[in-house]
């Protein structure tokens, strides 16, 4: 077998929550889970679908994608990204796929998900709404480096599969975002039957499963701290430089 001609890039991955949550020999036995592509449902909450200014009818879900190399580990400093202007938070429920298939029935659904994190898709919203008006692709506004920051994995076989819990984010201490697993338009089962139909998922693939309302503004230096109950959590800070080109401007 030919060998690689530049250094392999290294494998994403998301750490799996021990059973004592905090403790590091816990977390170090719990292992990683590899991750492969990131799917994200666009809009399945109907409060959040409104505030973006659409009608929250039960139309099929649209998905979205982010590099698996946008994850951003729980407790990480971000730098603040480049070319926003209004960078903005979305907490949501992350499905972790552990065994692939196409067609896949929503009943049969839930057996393929290995776990559930919670992760945030953030989104330069100036990006996505200029892409959205001249009907160009998200990438730029969803896709960014470390746009992705997920907390630890929690097993299936060990939290179950949660269909109702708070769901939220604080951002320096103050709740932004505060909804509830239920109030999905698409479960987790119908999603993942959904986007079986159109893509083969693989072990590895994650689903960050949309946000409920709330959604609004990071600065330099704030601290987003998100949670679901019965899931877990995941906090990251952003740094407080400001980029170079607004410190000249
Ligand atoms: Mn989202």
């Amino acid at each position: 077998m030919p060998a690689y001609v530049i250094p392999p890039p290294p494998q994403p991955a998301l750490p799996v929550a021990g059973e004592t949550p905090g403790s590091e020999r816990s977390e170090r036995e719990a292992g990683l889970f590899p991750v492969r592509r990131i799917w994200c449902v666009g809009r399945n909450y109907a409060d959040h679908a409104r505030e973006m200014g659409h009608d929250p009818d039960r139309e099929p879900p649209f998905f979205f994608a982010k590099p698996a190399d946008a994850i951003v580990p729980s407790g990480a400093t971000i730098p603040y990204p480049p070319a926003t202007e209004d960078l903005h938070h979305e907490i949501e429920l992350v499905v972790a796929i552990g065994r692939g298939g196409a067609d896949i029935a929503a009943a049969d659904a839930l057996g393929h998900v290995w776990g559930y994190a919670v992760g945030l898709d953030m989104t330069r919203r100036d990006l996505q709404a200029a892409a959205k008006k001249l009907q160009r692709p998200w990438e730029m506004g969803k896709a960014f480096d470390r746009s992705a920051p997920i907390g630890a994995l929690a097993p299936a076989a060990r939290i179950g599969h949660p269909a109702r819990g708070a769901i939220g984010l604080r951002v320096n201490g103050v709740v932004r975002q505060a909804g509830d697993l239920a109030q999905q338009i698409w479960t987790v089962a119908e999603t993942i039957a959904h986007l079986s139909r159109l893509v083969a998922l693989a072990p590895g693939d994650l689903i960050m499963t949309g946000t409920p309302a709330g959604v609004g503004a990071v600065a330099p230096g704030d601290v987003l701290e998100g949670w679901i109950e019965g899931v877990g959590e995941v906090r990251v800070a952003y740094a407080s430089a400001a980029p170079a080109r607004q410190a000249a401007a």
